[in-house]
């Protein structure tokens, strides 16, 4: 049984209260390891932290953070075998994919902003033999960083990395669900030589400790990934506050495919768009829109794809679908697949819940799942499912899949399938989303704007948006 630690002070220490939560593995249902049950003492003591080494981690220059930031980034590299491993028992994600997608990228999100930092320019503003205005940015002091389950160590790096970067001490939160590997980067993040109190990660329940980072008044700002009704609690604790948030959460993709696509690249993505990750990624295209006539096609191709696709163990080399992240979750994708057949939905392929043999009989597992026949407003349609399951819908006109596309409350990505750029050009216009990825899907330039519209968010990451979100800006006039 692994004993995770809290990392305050540049140490790694038990929660004061001495209280820890059980963490499951999910392909097998057994508990493997306890997580600090923190609180807000353990808050108060990372905060202090923090505010202690602000003085001298905001005044260092920007090659020796550079220089730190690279560090942590390589000894993720170097360690990608044993972090993939972590992630994947404690997420239920194929092995392969943490291997090829998640750890690489929680490497490559340090090393971006080690040298996004060392580009990092300010704006000027003359006013021809009046004045010169120029925009000083300055770090904000104590910052507060939360994040999902969905991809751990890549979703909780993609915060830290910018926040240390612009000069700021960081509290953070992984996800209860999935702590292991935030604790394996603070044991990396020693190593590397982080002076004691610059990042501290403190582990346990949202509502519990994950409020007092959201609450405590010397936080100054929130970096937070999750879902939508989370963000909103967020936001109603932190809004009078005036703190400055950054909400990166829920989505219902679309994912729209033109009669003139490409058709086999288009199917090939398809594939991974819907059932990535077990669809647990918020850029998964839930909801395919097929114009009328390629949908019998595409329908029996697709189905055919799906059904050989190889659910098991997450650790093994050929398994495409590994297991849900939580016994909670899997009842929760489960309760939507009965809803769409309440709806009228047909189910076309899966729908069950999966039991495998042996070992990982207790695990929690779902079959890839296609659903047709729904309208496109029902509420299997408008709410996040998060899971293995998506709808197929045929259309016939470009207005009416856009109405259907921009019909649900978020607007966080979009897909769209067709060799006709005009009609790309259009359609992505168009579309309510922060992010349309035309012919392609899970193509990132971590130099983009990455966020959500309308309940999927407000704010954007990446870049230098992030390392404007880290700053306070300020605006300097001197008169000629
Ligand atoms: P969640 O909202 O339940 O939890 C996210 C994090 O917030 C966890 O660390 C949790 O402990 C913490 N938390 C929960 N309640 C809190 C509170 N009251 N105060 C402070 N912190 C609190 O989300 P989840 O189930 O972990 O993740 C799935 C959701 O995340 C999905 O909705 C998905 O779409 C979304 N997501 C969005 C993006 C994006 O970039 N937009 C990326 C990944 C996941």
């Amino acid at each position: 049984m692994i004993t995770i630690k809290n990392y305050i002070n540049g140490q790694l220490i038990d929660p004061i209260s001495k209280n820890y939560i059980d963490n499951y593995n999910p392909a097998n249902g057994e508990v493997y390891s306890l997580i600090p049950d923190s609180d807000g003492n353990d808050i108060e003591l990372a905060y202090q932290a923090a505010k202690t080494a602000f003085s001298s981690w905001s005044k260092t220059s920007l090659d020796e953070r550079s220089d730190i930031l690279l560090k942590i980034s390589e000894l993720i590299y170097l360690n990608l075998d044993k972090l993939a491993l972590a992630e994947s028992i404690d997420n239920g994600k194929p092995l392969k994919l943490a291997k090829r997608v998640d750890i690489p990228r929680a490497s490559q999100n340090f090393k971006f902003f080690a040298t996004a930092i060392m580009n990092f320019a300010s704006e000027s503003h003359e006013m021809p033999g009046v004045a010169l205005n120029y925009t000083l940015r300055r770090p904000i002091g104590v910052v507060g960083c939360i994040s999902p389950w969905n991809l751990p160590l890549y979703l909780f790096t993609w915060k830290i990395a910018p926040a240390l970067a612009a000069g700021n001490c960081v509290v953070a939160k992984p996800s209860e669900i999935t702590p292991m590997t935030a604790f394996l980067l603070s044991e990396l993040c020693i190593e590397a030589g982080l002076p004691p109190g610059v990042l501290n990660i403190v582990h346990g329940l949202g509502g519990k400790v994950g409020n007092e980072i959201v609450k405590h008044k010397g936080i100054k700002a929130i970096s937070f990934t999750g879902g939508t009704s989370t963000g909103e609690i967020i936001a109603k604790t932190a809004g009078p506050m005036f703190k400055k948030l950054s909400l990166e959460l829920g989505g219902k993709n679309p994912n729209i495919i033109f009669a003139d696509c490409d058709y086999d690249k288009m199917l090939k993505t398809t594939l991974l768009s819907s059932f990535a990750n077990q669809g647990q990624i918020c850029l998964c295209g839930s909801r395919i829109f097929i114009e009328r006539e390629i949908y019998d096609k595409f329908k029996s191709d697709f189905v055919s794809k799906v059904s050989k696709m190889i659910i098991g163990n997450p650790l093994n080399d050929n398994t495409q679908i590994g297991a849900i992240v939580s016994k909670s979750h899997k009842e929760k994708i489960l309760s939507y697949i009965q809803l769409a057949k309440e709806e009228g939905g047909t189910i076309i392929y899966g729908g069950n819940e999966v039991k495998l043999e042996g070992e990982l009989s207790e695990g929690f597992y779902v079959e890839p799942t296609i659903i047709e026949g729904l309208k496109h407003d029902c509420r299997t349609n408008q709410e996040e499912i998060f899971g293995p399951v998506v709808t197929i819908t045929p259309f016939d006109t470009i207005d009416e899949v856009l109405m259907y596309a921009n019909s649900t409350e978020y607007g966080l990505a979009s897909t769209v399938w067709t060799t006709n750029l005009n009609k790309a050009n259009y359609v992505a216009s168009e579309l309510q989303s922060g992010i349309v990825w035309v012919n392609c899907w899970l193509v990132r330039d971590l130099r983009t704007p990455f966020g959500g519209m309308k309940s999927s968010g407000i704010g954007r990451e990446g870049g230098f948006e992030a390392l404007k979100f880290f700053t306070e800006a300020k605006n300097i006039c001197i008169s000629y």
